[in-house]
């Protein structure tokens, strides 16, 4: 499908891609002023059903930054909902996709400025994070410090934030890495620059808790929750030593793009023998499983498109 063929939603209408512009001295062009949600939605082709993964949960979590960033509170849960609704029917898409819902502040403003408040939904096709050329990230410990909630708080998914992660990104890849693991002025690990971080270490699954300078990740909440009652796995948050990443048995990331991506290096120390450990390929295989709709038990985390 080309950009012709693609809408999205802006300010209450569904447009082709090309007319959704932006006033290029808005404070969200110009200051990153907007608080967003990364949702995926994966395509069931037995039910033939598009399902949007906890969305509930992203629209508390997005009302959240509202209110963090004082943005008037303008749509309710059912607006935020059916407008997605409403902008991947229009799309008519039957694959897997990742929509970008994303609340602004448009307007001629400031970087202070509060309103007006406007929002844009944009469903863009998204195949699965790792395909079989590539097994998993080799990362570093980024020399950049993670963003804390005494500055700019992890918590609030505000679009400036991002610019820490791209500084972070950046600078692994300039110097040979896939990514990078960021850490946070404790000194501790906190997470990647779009995913949070779990470690292995004597079959206990590692995490660092919400106050580790984090987002609170949905899909962070999501494999805590699938490990201990599906899997059988103990879950410990705590803080994680820079030490630690170099002697666990496995890591991965996480994240709605992420899903689960094991790393395989961190600084070229190798994680295991540098190949997906058996704990994350179940982790990963059953969060796979339950985003999909193949596992009715967990149907209470879907909403179906169609
Ligand atoms: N941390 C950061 C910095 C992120 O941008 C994301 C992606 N939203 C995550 C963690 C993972 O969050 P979620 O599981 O809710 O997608």
């Amino acid at each position: 499908m080309t950009n012709k063929n693609r809408f999205l939603w802006l300010g209450g209408k569904v447009m082709h891609i090309e007319d959704a512009t932006v006033n290029v001295l808005s404070p969200t062009a110009q200051f990153g002023a907007n608080v967003f949600e990364g949702i995926r939605c994966y395509w069931n082709e037995e039910m033939q059903q598009l399902y949007a993964f906890r969305l509930p949960e992203h629209y508390r979590r997005l009302k959240n930054s509202m209110k963090m960033f004082r943005m008037e509170d303008k749509y309710s849960i059912e607006e935020l909902e059916s407008a997605l609704i409403e902008v991947i029917k229009a799309n008519e898409y039957k694959e897997d996709i990742a929509v970008r819902q994303t609340v602004f502040i448009d307007g001629f403003g400031s970087w202070n400025s509060t309103g007006p408040v406007n929002m844009f939904i944009a469903p863009i096709p998204k195949s699965r994070m790792l395909n079989s050329s590539k097994t998993g990230l080799k990362c570093c410990i980024s020399s950049w410090e993670r963003i804390s909630d005494k500055n700019i708080s992890p918590k609030v998914k505000v679009g400036a934030n991002y610019i820490n992660s791209r500084m972070a990104q950046m600078e692994a890849i300039e110097n040979g890495y896939d990514s990078a693991l960021l850490m946070n002025n404790q000194g501790k690990v906190a997470e990647g620059p779009g995913s949070c971080l779990f470690i292995i270490r004597d079959g206990v699954l590692i995490t660092p808790p919400i106050t580790a300078s984090i987002l609170e990740s949905i899909t962070r909440f999501t494999i805590i929750e699938l490990a201990r009652n599906d899997l059988n796995i103990k879950v410990v948050e705590r803080d994680i030593d820079r030490t630690e990443l170099y002697m666990c048995d496995e890591a991965f990331l996480c994240g709605s793009a992420m899903e689960v991506t094991p790393v395989l290096s961190v600084d070229k120390i190798s994680i295991g023998n540098e190949l997906p450990g058996s704990i994350t390929e179940a982790i990963k295989e059953i969060y796979l499983k339950v985003v999909s709709g193949e596992i009715e038990a967990y149907s209470k985390w879907l909403t179906p498109i169609y």
